[in-house]
Order: structure tokens, then C-alpha cells, then sequence
């Protein structure tokens, strides 16, 4: 799950690292409430999963509480690279004279976790990584170690953070390792970690994710979940414990593992090219042991969807066998029409693997007008897209 800034910020807070006071406002009217609470100057920012905020406009400085008002105006509403602001951040502000880069994540590549640094902050590291890979500073983080002080001293001589804010960063890099291991995150990015007149260090930007395979350890960070913001049917899918995502296309997908669900999608998205540039409606992957009852509710998710005009199921039979697959479709299709759904759009089914001909025969003798036997990934992604058109 990925975090606003305003929540990322209140993560840094509850560990007592270094952050400017603060609030978040859905209106202009709570916007000038929190300006007036924090007094003098702030700055009102967007609230959006995105970066490049600031570039967009949507980092504004106000000079008292009337300006925050209007600064609130113009941003909430405001549309940053797709993105509607629903909520604005205000906070205090200081002047900032030097922007450094600072961030944890988990480097899935090679297996570990990451500390990347650099005192050319402020801009997007991937520009700096790009222009001056010198400047920036990637070293490896022992997961049993994690970072003690000598650790991150090694960070800030690396990174070449100047003398004066040296002690300041030894201490956020191990408090933010300790908040980054504490609430499993498996990223938290400080862009600016900024020092402001007067020469103290601040984390003036956050930007956190959180691995969701450990929330049973966090009840308190469902109070973070955005509802608002996820997909009706992506709601209601994880409601069913289904690994669904929505896409944008009218050929429903369901298949079992991740991995042929991905190449499901290309090969579909490949095949609707030749039809007016149909393409996949959706991810689903409904597991390795799916059940009748599984394949009913991956069904009836796809199927609700008024964009889906055909589906392609795409099995391959492992340690359930695709006769268990099989009659796994036959009785989930009678199940929906027990609870009432109707069903009337068109079901491509390629079966394959372990069992597949006791699969094929069972959905043959089925004989469901709507059901089509393609044997092919290919063809039936084919077959799947061309019905697709035609119901469009
Ligand atoms: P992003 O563009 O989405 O990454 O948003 P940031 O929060 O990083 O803000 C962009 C830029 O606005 C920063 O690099 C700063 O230069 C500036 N900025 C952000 N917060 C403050 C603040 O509290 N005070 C001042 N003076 N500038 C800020
Ligand atoms: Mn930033």
C-alpha cells in the first residue's frame, strides 16, 4: 500500500523523526483552519500518489491564512498527471538552503534492502542517477544488521553530506531504518531531506509504501487504506480474497498463476490488435487450487463488469488437474444462475496441462451454448478477442 505524503509524514512523526507541523484539509475553508493554527507562513500541498508535485504546480508557499485559503482553492480540484487532489497537506515551512535525497527500499533484485543517498535532492533521483550517477549513493543493507551508527556514518561519508549536518543524518538514517523496519515498509523515500536556515535537518517530503503481507501485524495502518480511490470492483473482488486488477479493455481474463495471467494479457492485448484494438479487461488470477466456488466468484466479478464483452479463461492443469478445472467451470456457471446472476456473455476456455483431455471432455459433454473449447493460448486468445468485438 502506498501512503500520501500527509500520512507518510505522520509514520516519520510517531518515530520521532525530524517533520513540520501540521494537518491535511479536503476544504479551503480547513486549510485556513490549520494555517491559523500553525501561524504565519505555510505551504499547502496536493495530496496525490505521485511525485513531481512541485513541478505541476501543486506545492504552493502561502504568507498567512487568507493566501493559504486561496492556495487551497486553486490545488484541491486540481488534476497532476491523472490524478484528482482531494486533499491538501499544510504545514509550517522553513526556508530551505540545501535539498538532499534519502531513501530505504527493498531491492528485489539482488535480494536485499537499499539505501540510496544523495545530497542532489529536490529533483527526481532517477534524473540525478542519469546526469550524475557520481552523486548518487547506493549501498547494500545487511537485513540482520540493519543500521547502527556505523552504518550510517558509512552512508554519510559516502554520500559526502557536508560536516555540519553530518550528526544530524547519522541519527534519521538509523530512525528511519527503525521506522522502516518497524512498520514494514518495504519503501520510504525522503525527497527533500532538506537542512532550512538555522541549520537543522527536515524530512519534508515522504513517500511510503507498506507491505501489505504483513498488515496482520499493523491493524492500525487500515486506518491509511484509501477506499475512495480503489476500483468498485477491485473492492469487491478483494472482498472475495480474488487477486484481481481492473484494466481498461472488454476481454475478461481469468487464469491460475500470476505468470500465465501476465502472458495471458500480452497475448490477448497481441490478438485484439487484428480487432479494432481490443484488449484485456482485467487481471485474475484465481490460484493454484481453484475450487468451484473460486472460479464462481472470479466469474462473477469478471462477468459484472460492463465493459467485459467475452472471457477468456486460460488454465493449466498442475496439482489441480483441469478435469477438477473443468467441472470447476461446468458447476460455477450453474452456481451464478442459482444466485440469480445472469450470464449471457461469451466463455473462451483453454485447458491444458495435467488431465487436460478428461477436461476437455467434461466441458464438451457440458455442452453450455456460451462455453467455446479453444485448445491454443494463442488461438483462444484469438477467438476470445474476436467475440469481444463483435459484442461491442
Ligand atoms: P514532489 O514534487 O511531489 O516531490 O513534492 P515535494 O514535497 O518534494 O515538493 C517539491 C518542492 O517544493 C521541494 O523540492 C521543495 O523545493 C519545495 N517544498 C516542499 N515543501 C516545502 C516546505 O515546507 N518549504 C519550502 N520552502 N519549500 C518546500
Ligand atoms: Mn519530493
Amino acid at each position: 500500500m502506498d501512503l500520501y505524503e500527509y500520512q507518510g509524514r505522520e509514520l516519520f512523526d510517531r518515530h520521532g523523526l525530524p517533520v513540520l507541523d501540521g494537518g491535511v484539509a479536503t476544504t479551503p475553508a480547513e486549510a485556513r483552519e490549520i494555517a491559523e493554527r500553525l501561524g504565519g507562513r505555510v505551504v499547502v500541498k496536493a495530496q496525490v500518489k505521485v511525485g513531481g508535485r512541485g513541478k505541476a504546480g501543486g506545492v504552493k508557499l502561502a504568507d498567512g491564512v487568507d493566501e493559504a485559503q486561496a492556495r487551497a482553492t486553486d490545488i484541491l480540484g486540481m488534476d497532476i498527471k491523472g490524478h484528482t487532489v482531494h486533499k491538501v497537506m499544510v504545514t509550517t515551512t522553513a526556508a530551505i538552503t540545501e535539498e538532499y535525497y534519502f531513501s530505504y527500499l527493498l531491492d528485489r533484485a539482488n535480494r536485499t534492502f537499499l539505501c540510496i543517498a544523495s545530497t542532489a535532492g529536490g529533483m527526481e533521483i532517477e534524473q540525478v542517477a542519469h546526469d550524475a550517477p557520481e552523486k548518487v549513493v547506493k549501498l547494500p543493507i545487511d537485513a540482520n544488521k540493519g543500521v547502527d551508527e556505523a552504518t550510517a556514518r558509512e552512508i554519510v561519508t559516502k554520500a559526502a553530506f557536508p560536516a555540519e549536518v553530518a550528526e544530524q543524518i547519522v541519527e534519521i538514517a538509523q530512525g528511519l531504518w527503525k521506522a522502516f523496519v518497524a512498520e514494514d515498509a518495504t519503501l520510504v523515500e525522503v525527497n527533500p531531506l532538506a537542512k532550512v536556515d538555522g541549520g537543522k535537518v527536515l524530512l519534508l517530503d515522504a513517500k511510503v509504501t507498506l507491505d501489505a503481507n504483513a498488515d496482520f501485524r499493523h491493524p492500525d495502518h487500515a486506518q491509511w487504506e484509501d477506499k475512495s480511490a480503489v476500483d468498485p470492483l477491485e473492492q469487491a473482488a478483494k472482498a472475495k480474497d480474488l487477486n484481481y486488477v481492473k484494466l481498461d479493455g472488454q476481454v475478461g481474463i481469468i487464469g491460475n498463476g500470476a505468470g500465465l495471467v501476465m502472458s495471458t494479457l500480452d497475448v490477448v492485448a497481441y490478438a485484439g490488435e487484428e480487432f479494432g484494438g481490443v484488449k484485456p479487461a482485467n487481471f485474475l488470477d484465481i490460484g493454484g487450487g481453484a475450487s468451484a466456488a473460486v472460479m464462481a466468484n472470479g466469474l462473477e466479478i469478471v462477468l459484472s463488469d460492463p465493459a467485459v464483452k467475452s472471457v477468456f479463461v486460460n488454465v493449466f492443469g498442475g496439482i489441480t488437474a483441469c478435469d477438477a478445472v473443468a467441472n470447476g467451470i461446468v458447476q460455477a456457471l450453474d452456481l451464478l444462475k442459482q444466485r440469480g446472476e445472469t450470464v449471457d456473455k461469451p466463455l473462451v476456455v483453454r485447458l491444458d496441462g495435467n488431465n487436460a483431455e478428461e477436461g476437455r471432455r467434461i466441458l464438451d459433454s457440458a455442452n453450455n451454448p456460451l462455453v467455446e473449447r479453444v485448445d491454443t493460448m494463442d488461438g483462444a486468445a484469438k477467438r476470445a478477442a474476436e467475440l469481444a468485438a463483435a459484442g461491442v
